[in-house]
């Protein structure tokens, strides 16, 4: 399998080295040249397989052979044994032919873990492969952050430096980053805001000289290797709730549109699929282009589900590679006229395709509010606020109730304790893996809002570097 650019003018790469660069070079997002099929005969066979096996299955054909096939079953059955279920995305019936698949079990309760305990041993192996190591340096506003960290720990060829706002993260958040002791993490708590975070490490990566010195990496979303892991949990759930001989609907609180993403991926390899239902907060640009056709930025509101406070969703560039047939040069017009206007729309037969699938909605954070009480109080179950608003959304764009309905939990209600609490009234407990989160000792380095000082820290706490033909990304 090799990858093209969705900007048709980067070179085409193998699955190793997507996994290594990131975003392509001419600024696009690295797809695979032909989408594996998976016949409907097979994808029933499927059914009794563990959620490793069904992995390995998935995700064997996009490795296309860069990886043996040994080295692979090893590192997927690496990656999901920090989960607390070996079921990893265990599924539970709410009724009324809706489903719940809690994304929540892995390492710091929140999906993006299905994903990045998936990418440390990948990257471990690759690298020692090549005899390479890398240090990956990012910006979170919280839950990235500890995934990445909770994926990179202890692992031989990776130093990982994470920055974060200094006081401007939430208590758990903070100490699932400042409680991990293994000597490749390092944390910063930058005296400045998110954005001074993500301003800085912008500015490290724009440092020639020091990127590939360090051999500076990346993980954040649009890494294709992500998208990879995510799609196996759409072929799992559809097998349990009566796929494929039915096909399913899955609502996904959606912000960057990576896992609603690699839910589109599982139906182009072949799983029926009746609906994808893009769950939006205030922030609500992708309700907004499913509805009209036109992608119009807005300013980013706070709301109380963070993590989908965005309105640049950098994953959509996937789709419209597809709704265009695949015509890089027309995606990159098109991405140009929104950088520089702030829009952009598709025309009506277009938009037509895109809806044939997919289905936006909003739901406010009064609403979401809303949702979670009723919730406890007709199920004594607590939602976090993402999947809270999913579910919402869900219910409201539903085109056939006769259809079941898989709505994914992104987060444990207890990452987002305040909005839980201000909601129905009730604390939601750690889960006990974690239970003693607040007794453990922190390492916080806070390092005052200057470039040649966080540089410099890097340099300091940086294991040998080994300078390699310029995988850095
Ligand atoms: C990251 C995140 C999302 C959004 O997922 P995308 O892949 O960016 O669409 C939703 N819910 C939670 C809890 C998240 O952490």
């Amino acid at each position: 399998m090799k990858y093209v650019s969705t900007r048709g003018e980067a070179p085409i790469l193998a699955f190793d080295d997507v996994l290594l660069t990131g975003l392509a070079r001419d600024g696009g997002l690295y797809m695979p040249e032909s989408w594996p099929q998976i016949s409907t005969d097979e994808i029933t066979r499927l059914a009794g397989l563990s959620y490793t096996d069904l992995a390995f299955r998935v995700i064997q054909p996009f490795v296309g052979g860069a990886i043996a096939d040994t080295d692979l079953k090893r590192i997927i059955d690496d990656a999901y044994r920090h989960f607390d279920t070996e079921e990893v995305a265990p599924l539970t019936e709410l009724g009324n032919g809706e489903w719940m698949m809690e994304l929540f079990h892995g390492p710091t309760l929140a999906f993006k873990d299905v994903a990045m305990q998936f990418l440390g041993p990948l990257f471990d192996h690759v690298l020692a492969a090549r005899g390479e190591r890398i240090c990956i340096a990012g910006a979170t506003s919280g839950d990235t952050g500890s995934a990445a960290i909770e994926a990179c720990r202890d692992r031989d060829n990776i130093d990982i430096f994470i920055l974060y706002p200094h006081g401007r993260v939430s208590d758990v958040q903070r100490r699932q980053m400042s409680t991990v002791t293994a000597p490749n993490v390092h944390t910063i708590a930058l005296q400045g805001t998110f954005d001074d975070c993500q301003d800085t490490v912008k500015a490290l990566f724009n440092d020639l000289a020091f990127r590939d010195r360090m051999n500076l990496s990346a993980v954040n979303s649009i890494n294709w290797a992500r998208i990879v892991a995510q799609i196996v949990y759409y072929f799992w759930a559809a097998l349990k709730v009566g796929g494929p001989a039915r096909p399913v609907s899955f609502a996904v609180p959606t912000g960057n549109f990576g896992n609603v993403f690699a839910g589109y991926a599982a139906h182009r390899m072949g799983l029926p699929v009746e609906q994808f239902i893009v769950g939006s907060n205030a922030n609500d640009i992708l309700a907004r282009f499913f509805e009209s056709g036109a992608m119009a930025i807005d300013t980013v509101v706070p709301t109380i589900s963070p993590s989908m406070d965005i309105q640049i969703s950098s994953n959509f560039e996937r789709l419209l590679f597809e709704l265009y047939d695949r015509d890089g040069a027309r995606v990159a017009r098109t991405l140009n006229t929104f950088r520089s206007d702030g829009q952009f729309a598709v025309d009506a037969g277009m938009l037509a395709r895109a809806r044939k699938i997919f289905d936006g909605g909003r739901y406010t954070d009064d609403q979401t509010r809303a949702l979670i009480a009723d919730h406890y109080a007709k199920t004594g179950e607590l939602l976090d606020p993402h999947t809270a608003v999913g579910l919402a959304v869900g219910r409201t764009h539903r085109r056939d109730t006769s259809t079941s309905m898989v709505t994914l939990a992104t987060a444990h209600p207890a990452k987002f304790p305040d909005a839980v609490r201000a909601a129905c009234g009730v604390n939601p407990d750690l889960p006990t893996h974690m239970a003693d989160l607040f007794d453990r000792d922190e390492r916080i380095n806070a390092l005052p809002n200057d470039l040649a000082i966080v540089r410099s820290f890097i340099e300091d706490r940086a294991q040998v570097i080994r300078s390699s033909g310029g995988a850095a990304a």
